[in-house]
């Protein structure tokens, strides 16, 4: 077989809407999550996709105007966050690095680790990080975070308080049982602080638009952030952003990416762009049934995945 294409600005529309149109028929195969009420009234046809390349290249289709909490794609970009703020050192001596095969909120992982949170793409590991966000509440940290990202991205994410309060209507059992786990073994401080905290970041809210500009944030060599942290970042996003799928998904796709139980996800084609998808019913690990099908098509045709 032989494949002519190699990279970004190779995509013309007519592939990017072929793609599309396909993946939208994949999303009837997953679920809408229950545990945020506000989640499970998504519309499963809803469908969005922007990919951003370097000067400003845009390829866009479906419903662009749709706006979506971030929930877990937010992960990466506290990660990147801190990073700036406090460096690499102060970091991950609060937070590893490796990947786990269990699910995102698992209790069994983080107590096999004693309570050391593995990454900073699993819940515990991203309340460890919610507690190091300066600010003295919820509100201010979500504030400070949301301001450092539209400033250095140019976008507009906002707080859904509507989401905030479906979040906070049921307790999530499994994130509190981490807290606990967390605090007692001296891994975190202040932890209701901290759970409070990731719930406001898990809402910072936006369109594909929004998505793929933070995203852009993680394409070397932008000036914007350190390439060293976007690398550090991006490399994490590869081995942990799809929770236990992230192995079997680096073969198939092979680019940094991370998902959110909204249907968000984002995938980052190093030095050459992002791909930003929306399609909210998700599989069984919670990854976004449609956008995973999408980039697989657009990853193969286009040979952008990192591992040539
Ligand atoms: N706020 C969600 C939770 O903790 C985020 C999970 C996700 O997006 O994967 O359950």
């Amino acid at each position: 077989m032989t494949l002519s294409s190699s990279g970004l600005p190779d995509l013309t529309q007519a592939q990017l809407e072929a793609w599309a149109v396909q993946a939208r028929t994949h999303a009837l195969e997953g679920y809408l999550p229950d545990y945020i009420p506000l989640l499970a009234q998504a519309n499963p046809t809803w469908f969005a996709v922007q990919v951003k390349g370097e000067g400003n290249r845009l390829h866009t289709f479906g419903d662009t105007s749709l706006s979506f909490p971030l929930m877990s794609v937010v992960k990466p970009f506290v990660l990147l966050f801190l990073l700036e703020q406090l460096g690499r050192a102060a970091v991950f001596s609060q937070v590893g690095m490796e990947p786990s095969d269990a699910p995102f909120n698992s209790l069994i992982q983080l107590q096999a680790d004693q309570g050391w949170p593995r990454n900073p793409m699993i819940n515990s590991g991203a309340i460890v990080l919610a507690s190091l966000i300066p600010g003295q509440d919820a509100h201010t940290r979500c504030e400070g975070l949301r301001q450092w990202l539209n400033q250095r991205a140019d976008c507009q994410l906002f707080l859904d308080k509507q989401m905030l309060n479906s979040v906070l209507s049921l307790t999530n059992e499994r994130n509190r049982a981490l807290m606990s786990l967390l605090e007692q073994t001296h891994h975190l401080e202040a932890g209701e602080v901290a759970l409070d905290t990731y719930n406001y970041v898990c809402c910072l809210s936006g369109t594909v638009a929004d998505l793929s500009r933070i995203g852009m944030l993680l394409v070397q060599g932008k000036g914007v952030v350190s390439p060293e942290h976007s690398r550090v970042v991006n490399a994490i996003m590869t081995t942990c952003g799809l929770y236990e799928a992230s192995g079997r998904f680096a073969v198939q796709v092979g680019l940094p990416t991370k998902s959110g139980v909204s249907g968000a996800m984002l995938s980052v084609v190093p030095n050459q762009g992002v791909i930003a998808c929306y399609s909210p019913p998700l599989d069984l690990m919670g990854n976004s049934k449609a956008s995973q099908f999408f980039l697989q098509q657009m990853v193969q045709a286009l040979r952008l995945s990192v591992f040539g």
